[in-house]
């Protein structure tokens, strides 16, 4: 039979619930059992793709190219699970597809309501979840805190599913936050029990109770969480901020957490805990070197517009037993005057993906700087299509190359759209999306970097580089390394003389896991580390022993 956790948010958002759930994900997996998850978003967006960076923070695509929830983000990095668009459920989901019934006259002339109809339909996609991945447990999260209206049936729904599954193998997570009072100096329970009590007026009585905070949680105000919300106290579990989020399952565990679901659900063991989780985390507290990378993009001011690229810098730095400085620089802020101050003692540059022609003038410069310099560049989708309208402009000379996307009427449309994209006319889910093959060409520090023939990495963009310039920018330097088989577009470039300069269509940063670092940002990372790179003739020597 299989299990089910259920994880509901108090008080406040962006405590990291999602950060507890990928954790439990983990935690399940070190005793051996195979684990999905999933997300029910209460918004009313079909899928956070239309959403602006700053509304929500970054899209993350599956392989199945959905646009999905971050969070899903947290858990494939912690769980190494390859989820899909199915582990991602919005409110907007839901109504269309109740909608689109009705219109069709599916429901027989009943009156449509949200309940039965619309908890019956997210009722389903959890047992579905459940089904298709064929999972000893399924970790269910709903998004927002107890007490959104628009979460209201969410909560109906995991209310009902016991009945479904049997009360035996569900077990509920309530996620806290227990503010610290500075003139008192101590943490408050009161929002915790009002939240808690709003949650069993649902009629969902947690087993277990989460509390977030700045600081640990004393013995004393786990029993009055215990003793007001209803709680055994040691299904009270203290979660203070941390230094590294990787650190949570570990914390879970020792406050007792895999105990008390172990016990609820019936679980046993399938295997012993597996050590390598430990492993990570004493390696990013012991590590022995630093590096300073700056992300560069428009939408700083939000970090979790770019959360995946972070972490996949912290993936790289602990398998380089380097801790990473990031620099969040604003591009709009970059110009040819300032962008040698603004990059000083920086040694590595990662431009990230994005959308639209803002700030895209300050990626050229600091792209231009990064190539003239020998500072490693990763530029992740827009970051490679700004290398080669940097290329275009500065080494082939023509002065008003653009992607198509910033100027619909350059002469050198050297980023373009293709054919089939002029097609769609709809905004949601017409990009390139998911899973694509690319082959890498023979003699690349791409090939050497993945140290494979073939490849497949998830995307995300509508326009593609331009085939006809691909001659010319090989000429002056900037090789294509990497190549659809099948569409033959153009997956990676990266520049000769170069210590390390890659560019790639897609988006490696959403296959990095602490467990399994990308290959691209842990060589990035090396390169930025390893200070080799000698200039002899006018030319970079890449003394990395990579390409030897
Ligand atoms: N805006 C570019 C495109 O659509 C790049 C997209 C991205 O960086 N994800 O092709």
């Amino acid at each position: 039979m299989q299990k089910f956790i259920f994880v509901t948010g108090g008080v406040v958002s962006s405590v990291g619930k999602g950060i507890c759930v990928a954790s439990v994900g983990r935690m399940l997996k070190n005793r051996g059992f195979s684990v999905s998850l999933m997300k029910l978003d209460p918004y009313l967006n079909v899928d956070p793709g239309t959403m602006s960076p700053y509304q929500h923070g970054e899209v993350y695509v599956t392989d199945d190219g959905a646009e999905t929830d971050l969070d899903l983000g947290h858990y494939e990095r912690f769980t190494e699970t390859r989820l899909t668009g199915l582990s991602s459920l919005t409110a907007g989901q839901i109504y269309k597809k109740v909608i689109d019934k009705e219109r069709n006259g599916d429901y027989l002339g009943r009156t449509i309501q949200v309940v039965p109809h619309v908890t019956n339909e997210i009722k389903e996609r959890v047992i579905q979840v459940a089904n298709e991945s064929k999972s000893d447990i399924v970790v269910v999260e709903v998004g927002g805190t107890v007490g959104d209206i628009e979460g209201l049936p969410f909560l109906e729904a995991i209310r009902q599913i016991p009945y479904l599954v049997g009360k035996d193998n569900c077990f509920f997570i309530h996620v806290t936050y227990l503010p610290f009072i500075n003139t008192t100096g101590e943490l408050k329970t009161k929002p915790t029990q009002h939240s808690v009590r709003e949650l069993r007026s649902i009629g969902i009585q947690p087993d277990s109770i989460i509390c977030r905070s700045e600081f640990e949680v004393s013995e004393k105000i786990k029993e009055k969480i215990s003793m007001f919300c209803d709680v055994p106290l040691d299904a009270v579990t203290s979660l203070p901020t941390l230094d590294s989020v990787y650190e949570v399952p570990i914390i879970l565990e020792k406050e007792n957490l895999w105990k008390l679901i172990s016990d609820n659900l019936s679980l046993n063991a399938k295997t012993g805990k597996s050590s390598n989780w430990t492993e990570i985390i004493s390696k990013v507290n012991n590590s022995k070197k630093s590096l300073k990378v700056a992300i560069v993009g428009k939408y700083v001011e939000l970090q979790d517009s770019y959360l995946s690229v972070k972490e996949s810098l912290v993936h790289a730095g602990i398998s380089n037993q380097s801790e990473i400085q990031i620099e969040w620089i604003n591009s709009e802020e970059i110009k040819s005057t300032n962008v040698a101050q603004i990059f000083e003692g920086i040694k590595g540059i990662v431009v990230p993906g994005g959308f639209d022609k803002r700030g895209t003038q300050g990626m050229i410069e600091t792209c231009k700087f990064a190539r003239e310099n020998n500072i490693p560049y990763l530029g992740l989708c827009l970051g490679m299509q700004i290398m080669v309208i940097e290329a275009s402009r500065n080494l082939l000379g023509y002065q008003d190359a653009n992607s198509s996307e910033f100027d619909e009427s350059t002469r050198y449309p050297v980023i373009d759209l293709m054919p089939e994209q002029l097609k769609s006319l709809h905004k949601g889910a017409s990009m390139r999306l998911g899973l694509y093959d690319c082959k890498l060409v023979d003699d690349t520090k791409s090939k050497a970097i993945y140290q494979s023939d073939i490849i497949s990495e998830r995307h995300r963009h509508r326009y593609e580089v331009n085939n006809k310039f691909v001659g010319e920018l090989e000429k002056v330097g900037l090789l294509t390394s990497g190549i659809n088989p099948e569409s033959e577009l153009v997956e990676i470039m990266e520049y000769i003389n170069h210590s390390f300069m890659i560019g790639v269509q897609f988006h490696p940063e959403f296959l990095s896991t602490p467990l399994n670092p990308h290959p691209l940002f842990v060589q990035f990372v090396k390169s930025g580390l390893e200070e080799i790179n000698i200039k002899a003739n006018g030319k970079f020597i890449n003394k990395s022993n990579i390409l030897e």
